[in-house]
């Protein structure tokens, strides 16, 4: 007889520093390299790379929002394994700084200099930022 396929997805969501987040979900959407992947249980193995954007997961009728910046997903039919660079639910964001991260980046891009890398790390710290504040708009009061 076929394996049953799985009901629940064990989500786990790391960085270098922390676990953010391990337990049994419903749903995960996660913001990959090529566009956001919806995953349910059940969903075929893969490996992805993450772009830097809001990862949302249903747990008991509940959603809950993540910005999550670079790293890896690997997703099984019964698990997600999430290994980003930098993580923070959307509770967590501290709202002045990211905006404050944001005006900087801006102000570096208004004046950009000749050096390709720091273009791009302008380029990067704004995607950060602008990830954060649009995740803390999600976050329960
Ligand atoms: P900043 O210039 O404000 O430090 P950044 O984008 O350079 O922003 P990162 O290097 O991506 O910051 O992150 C450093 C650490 O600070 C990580 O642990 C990250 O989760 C945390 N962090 C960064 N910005 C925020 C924020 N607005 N609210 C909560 N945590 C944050």
């Amino acid at each position: 007889m076929a394996d049953a396929l799985p009901i629940r997805i064990q989500l786990r969501i790391v960085t270098p520093d922390r676990e953010l987040v391990e337990g049994e979900v419903n749903e995960v959407s996660i913001p990959g390299k090529e566009g956001y992947l919806g995953v349910l249980p059940g969903h075929a193995p893969l490996l992805t790379e993450l772009h830097s954007g809001m990862l949302t997961y249903r747990q008991d009728e509940m959603d809950f929002h993540i910005a999550i910046h670079w790293g890896f997903a690997e997703v099984l039919p019964d698990r997600v394994i999430i290994l980003a660079d930098t993580a923070e639910r959307a509770e967590d964001i501290d709202v002045d700084r990211a905006d404050r991260a944001r005006h900087r980046a801006e102000k570096r891009l208004e004046h950009p200099s000749e050096d390709e890398a720091e273009i791009q790390e302008a380029r990067e710290a704004l995607r950060r930022a602008i990830c954060r504040l649009e995740t803390a708009r999600h976050a329960k009061s």
